[in-house]
């Protein structure tokens, strides 16, 4: 409880750069420098990376407070940190994974928020078949790499510093593929907006015309880079669920909106009332996949993801019950949340790939053919 009054009362003093608002698990452009000031913060407050171990410089933070402290960052309308992709996923896999090298030069600049990273996996012809990743890393005599090929729906790379990238080292299938870090500055790379049903702009193609990568940019051994994107996965579908605790935050404000509105009959309580019992679900289910540990491979990781992505889309088709008509007539917030909420169920694996999952890992049920 302790940890939470504090957590509220640094929320309401702690001076707010200029245009912050809670944009979700990545910032857009025009939000990176105030996420980034945001996390500076954060860091020397002691509220960034709160999941990090003491001995990579993190307060180690209990599950309890982790999710309080998303919760109250959800009620005050901020982010829990600049992106996820830093935080979450590359600070635990280079802890796993990197040299300690890579561990001294990266993990203090993501929880300061000096390095904002991206994460480049998808590829035209590889998203939920990952393993098919054509992006080619060839070995020059000097033992650097050279990298050639194209990446696509890569959030936040037009303002990324660096990029987590999985390419292919050897022969096909995933113990031909390798995990680099990539400066997105790096001659060779180009990166190009895509542009959303919502209007903005959050992901990206990038092209990666002979970039040249230092031996030292190898995270792990060559070959390793398939054990790299799982673990990295795994870390996204519990870092997606820690986003979703502060989902309670948007039922209040679809029941305020539909009650504004003259909307909040019998029929959309029953709805808000279940959508509320499926986020304490998701949020037990989240609690439980930290607690378990950080197997990747787990399929409480899975059962996450497709209880968060769904209700999330679910809660966000309910801010148009509760709007009604008005949702057609105003520049609503409500709206854009319906316009993204639908994009929860593809990233980070979409749900049918969740489903598979679960069906043969838990239910046991025969491999479905590759
Ligand atoms: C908002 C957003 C942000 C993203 N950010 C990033 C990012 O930063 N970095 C990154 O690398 N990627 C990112 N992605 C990409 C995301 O990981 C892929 O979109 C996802 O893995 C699906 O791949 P795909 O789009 O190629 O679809 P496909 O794999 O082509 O799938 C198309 C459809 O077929 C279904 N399908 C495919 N295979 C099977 C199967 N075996 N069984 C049953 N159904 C199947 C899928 O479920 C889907 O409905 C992002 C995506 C979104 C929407």
């Amino acid at each position: 409880m302790r940890f939470r009054e504090d957590v509220t009362r640094f929320l309401e003093t702690a001076p707010r750069p200029a245009g912050l608002h809670d944009y979700g698990p990545t910032p857009s452009h025009g939000d990176v420098r105030a996420g980034r000031d945001w996390q500076a913060t954060l860091a020397e407050h002691g509220y960034a990376c709160l999941h990090w171990p003491a001995e990579h410089g993190g307060p180690d933070a209990s599950v309890a407070d982790q999710a309080a402290f998303a919760e109250e960052c959800a009620r005050a309308g901020v982010p829990r940190q600049l992106s996820m992709v830093g935080p979450d996923l590359v600070g635990p896999v280079l802890m796993r994974f990197g040299t300690p090298a890579q561990q001294q030069r990266h993990l203090a600049r993501i929880r300061d928020g000096r390095d904002l990273w991206c994460q480049l996996f998808s590829e035209p012809g590889a998203g939920s078949d990952l393993a098919a990743v054509a992006t080619r890393a060839v070995e020059r005599p000097d033992g650097s790499w050279q990298v050639r090929g194209q990446k696509v729906w890569t959030s936040a790379a037009d303002s990324a510093d660096l990029g987590i990238l999985l390419a292919r080292s050897g022969g096909p299938g995933p113990g031909g593929l390798s995990a680099f870090v990539v400066p997105m500055r790096s001659p060779g790379v180009t990166v190009r907006p895509l542009r959303q049903m919502d209007g903005e702009s959050k992901f990206n193609e990038v092209f990666l015309d002979d970039v040249v990568l230092g031996a030292d940019q190898v995270i792990g051994t060559p070959g390793a880079g398939w054990a790299v994107a799982k673990a990295t996965l795994g870390r996204e579908r519990l870092s997606l669920g820690a986003n979703a605790v502060g989902m309670f935050e948007s039922i209040v404000e679809l029941e305020t909106a539909a009650a504004a509105h003259g909307r909040l009959d019998d029929a959309l309580r029953d709805q808000i009332v279940e959508a509320w019992i499926r986020v304490w679900l998701m949020r037990v289910t989240w609690e439980r996949a930290i607690e378990e540990g950080t197997d990747p491979s787990g399929s409480t990781f899975s059962v996450l993801k497709l209880l968060t992505s769904e209700t999330y889309r679910d809660i966000a088709d309910l801010g148009i019950a509760a709007l009604g008509p008005a949702a057609l007539e105003e520049e609503q917030p409500l709206v854009k949340r319906m316009l993204v909420g639908h994009a929860q169920t593809i990233l980070g694996g979409t749900s049918e790939i969740q489903r598979t999952i679960l069906a043969e890992r838990i239910l046991g049920l025969p491999r479905a053919p590759r």
